[in-house]
C-alpha cells in the first residue's frame, strides 16, 4: 500500500466500525484510522475480567450472540472461538418464578392446567382480545396475542421499568422480538445459531481489527466541526450528536448497573427478570453463568436499573416515539446534505439492533460503499432506508 490510497477515519470501534473497517481494507487498497472515545474497542458489547472475582463481565449489560445469518455466524467464528451458550431467562413475579419467554411450561404453571401444545394454543387464543386488528402499539400486540393476564404479570411492570413509558406509546415491534410457544422449548431465542465468546466479545473486536491497515485510536473524540483528515468518514456515534443537537435530542433509554458479589450462586441462572413494577431494576445478571466453563469461587452480579438518557449519559435503548421519528427524518435530511460522511449502525441510525443484525449490515455496506468507491460513483450515505 503506498501513501497515495485513500485514508478513511471512522469513528467508532464498535462492532459497526470494527466490521466496516476490515470489510474496506479487506476490499479496497486504503488506510483506516478508527477514533474512539473509551479507552476500549467493542463499544457496549465490551468484555473484560472482574478484578476482585475474575469472572468475564460483560459491562454494558448481557450480550448473547445468536444469528440465524449463515454468513454472520461464520464471520464472527473467523475471529475467535464460540462457546454453544443458550440463554433461558426467568421472570420473577409476584405470583412466583416462571420460564421466559412464555411458552408451555410458563402457561401450565401461570393457569394451574397440564394442557398439551394444542389444548394451550387454543386457550391462549381464546384470552387474547379480539377486537384488536392490527396491533398498533406493543400493548395491543401483548392484548391480541396473550390477552391482559399474561401481560400485566410479565410485560406491562417490566416494560414501564425498562422503557418509562405506557407500553400503548410503544411500537409493537418491540414484543414481537420474543416469541410465544407452545411447546417446552424455553430458549429465549429462536435464532439458529447461538453461543458466547470463549474470551468475550472485545478480543473478537480486537481480532477484526488485526490489520496492518488499521490504526486504533482509543481515547480520543471525533469533533465532527474539526477539519477532517481522511478522504472519507463513517460515523458510528449518535446522529444528534454529530450535528451538535442543534434540532434536539433523539429519546434514549439507559441503564445503570449496581454491583454485588457473593461466595458461589448467586441466583442458579444467567439472566432473571424481575416484572414487578413495585420493584425499581428490571433484571439481575450474573455473569459467571456466561461462561460455565470456567470456575470461580466467588461470584459478581448487577442489578439493572433504566432510566430516560441525559447528557453524558451512555445511550443504549432508542425510543423511537412518534417525536422521536420526526426528528430523525430530520437529521437525516442534514447527514443527507453532509458532504464525505457515512452515518452507520445503531447509534447513527438510531434503531434497536442485536449484534448480528449490526455485523450483517456493516458488511452489506462496505461491500456496497467499495464498489461504489472503486467506480467512482455516488457513495452511500445510510445503510437503511428511511425509517
Ligand atoms: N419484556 C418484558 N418482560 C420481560 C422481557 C421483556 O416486558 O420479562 C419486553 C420489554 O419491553 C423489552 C422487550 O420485551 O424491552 C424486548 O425484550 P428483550 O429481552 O429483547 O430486550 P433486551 O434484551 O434487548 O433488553
Amino acid at each position: 500500500m503506498d501513501q497515495l490510497s485513500p485514508h478513511f477515519i471512522i469513528v467508532g470501534a464498535g462492532f459497526s466500525g470494527a466490521v466496516l473497517a476490515r470489510s474496506l481494507v479487506e476490499r479496497l487498497p486504503c488506510r483506516i484510522t478508527i477514533v474512539e472515545e473509551r479507552p476500549h474497542v467493542a463499544g457496549n458489547c465490551h468484555t473484560e475480567r472482574d478484578a476482585a472475582t475474575g469472572v468475564m463481565v460483560h459491562r454494558y449489560g448481557p450480550h448473547i450472540f445468536n444469528t440465524s445469518q449463515a454468513h454472520v455466524w461464520e464471520y464472527v467464528n473467523r475471529f475467535g472461538k464460540f462457546r454453544e451458550w443458550v440463554n433461558r431467562v426467568k421472570a420473577v413475579t409476584p405470583r412466583g418464578v416462571f420460564s421466559l419467554p412464555v411458552n408451555l411450561h410458563t402457561i401450565n404453571q401461570f393457569f394451574g392446567k397440564t394442557f398439551n401444545p394444542a389444548e394451550a394454543r387454543a386457550f391462549i387464543a381464546s384470552l387474547g382480545d379480539k377486537s384488536i386488528g392490527e396491533p398498533r402499539n406493543f400493548e395491543e400486540q401483548a392484548l391480541k396475542m396473550i390477552g391482559r393476564e399474561l401481560y400485566e404479570t410479565f410485560f406491562y411492570g417490566y416494560t414501564r421499568k425498562q422503557w418509562g413509558c405506557e407500553p400503548r406509546e410503544l411500537s409493537a415491534s418491540i414484543l414481537k422480538r420474543l416469541p410465544v410457544r407452545f411447546n417446552y422449548d424455553d430458549n429465549y431465542y429462536n435464532s439458529r445459531w447461538q453461543g458466547i465468546p470463549e474470551e468475550g466479545y472485545s478480543a473478537i473486536v480486537a481480532k477484526i481489527l488485526d490489520h496492518p491497515a488499521i490504526d486504533v485510536k482509543l481515547g480520543q473524540r471525533f469533533d465532527p466541526g474539526a477539519p477532517r483528515e481522511g478522504s472519507h468518514v463513517f460515523y458510528t456515534g449518535p446522529i444528534d450528536a454529530f450535528f451538535a443537537y442543534r434540532l434536539g435530542r433523539l429519546g434514549y433509554r439507559t441503564v445503570t448497573f449496581e454491583r454485588g458479589e457473593a461466595e458461589g450462586d448467586f441466583q442458579g441462572n444467567a439472566v432473571l427478570n424481575y416484572s414487578d413494577a413495585a420493584l425499581p431494576f428490571t433484571r439481575i445478571h450474573e455473569h459467571r453463568h456466561f461462561t460455565p466453563w470456567e470456575e470461580h469461587a466467588r461470584t459478581v452480579y448487577f442489578k439493572e436499573y433504566s432510566k430516560e438518557t441525559e447528557p453524558g449519559d451512555v445511550p443504549y435503548y432508542p425510543k423511537r416515539l412518534d417525536g422521536d421519528l420526526a426528528l430523525l427524518r430530520e437529521y437525516r435530511a442534514l447527514a443527507a446534505r453532509e458532504p464525505g460522511v457515512s452515518f452507520l449502525g445503531r447509534l447513527a441510525t438510531y434503531r434497536y439492533m442485536d449484534m448480528e443484525k449490526i455485523i450483517g449490515e456493516a458488511l452489506a455496506f462496505g461491500e456496497k460503499f467499495a464498489e461504489a468507491y472503486a467506480g467512482k460513483n455516488a457513495l452511500p450515505v445510510f445503510p437503511n432506508e428511511e425509517n
